[in-house]
């Protein structure tokens, strides 16, 4: 599960983006972020992913409370969190069969697992003939699903997905939907950003709504 007590969020400029925030989300969730643009979305994706702290309050994630925590359990913790940058976040320097590779490298997983997860997914993907090629060379549609493919190759218990949608096409659209309702039956937690209603009115889950520095949940609609 992930439960927040009493988190606000800010920068250092004083940007405020959440204020005395309670929140829980249950383990196997399936759930839409919303939200106008600049409300912090994507910072509180980034906070979940233990890449910022919450200025005061309690942030447990995977049930594990973060705040205390040391840097090997923070360490630990993060590689069974998968996440779908915005701006993708491919690294310029590895290939684009190392760049999804990469979580599970991190994890130490045995070379021979590495070559058939990667390649499986690749395969999945539609990308197997762009492998060895750099992202730089990549479309922003095949850039996002070799981001994709990074977020869910060491099967996450989270997954934490940043307009993942945005460069695809419908049909692409859908076996993402597909690929993600598939890791979120076997138990992953899904937090998805979005700010394409028509997505949500198709595909309908529960809704994490953060307004007014404040994260407010709904039913699916
Ligand atoms: P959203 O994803 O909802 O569009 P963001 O999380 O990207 O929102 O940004 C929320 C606010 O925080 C914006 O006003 C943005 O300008 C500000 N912001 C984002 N990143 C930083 C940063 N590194 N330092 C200071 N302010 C930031
Ligand atoms: P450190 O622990 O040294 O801070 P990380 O292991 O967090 O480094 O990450 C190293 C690089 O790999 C970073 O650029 C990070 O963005 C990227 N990265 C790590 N894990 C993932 C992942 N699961 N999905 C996408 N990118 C990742």
């Amino acid at each position: 599960m992930i439960q927040l007590d009493g988190v606000s969020l800010n920068y250092k400029n004083d940007v405020s983006l959440l204020d005395n925030v309670d929140l829980y989300i249950p383990q196997g969730s399936f759930c839409w972020l919303t939200g106008p643009s600049g409300v912090g979305k994507s910072t509180f994706l980034r906070m979940l992913h233990l890449e910022k702290q919450p200025s005061t309050g309690l942030l447990t994630v995977l049930d594990t409370p973060t705040n205390q925590a040391r840097r090997s359990t923070l360490c630990r913790l993060k590689q069974r969190i998968g996440i779908v940058y915005q701006d993708f976040k491919l690294i310029p320097n590895l290939t684009v069969f190392d760049n999804i590779a990469l979580p599970l490298r991190l994890q130490n997983t045995d070379e021979d697992t590495v070559q058939r997860w990667t390649n499986r997914i690749l395969g999945w993907m539609g990308l197997e003939h762009k492998q060895h090629i750099y992202p730089k060379t990549l479309s922003g549609g095949e850039q996002q699903r070799v981001a994709i493919a990074r977020a869910v190759i060491h099967r996450p218990d989270l997954l934490l997905a940043d307009e993942p949608t945005n460069a695809l096409d419908e049909h692409q659209v859908k076996r993402l939907m597909d690929l993600f309702y598939d890791l979120n039956d076997l138990g992953c937690t899904i937090i998805m950003a979005t700010h394409n209603d028509s997505l949500i009115r198709q595909f309908p889950a529960p809704r994490l709504k953060l307004e007014n520095r404040q994260l407010w949940t709904s039913d699916a609609v």
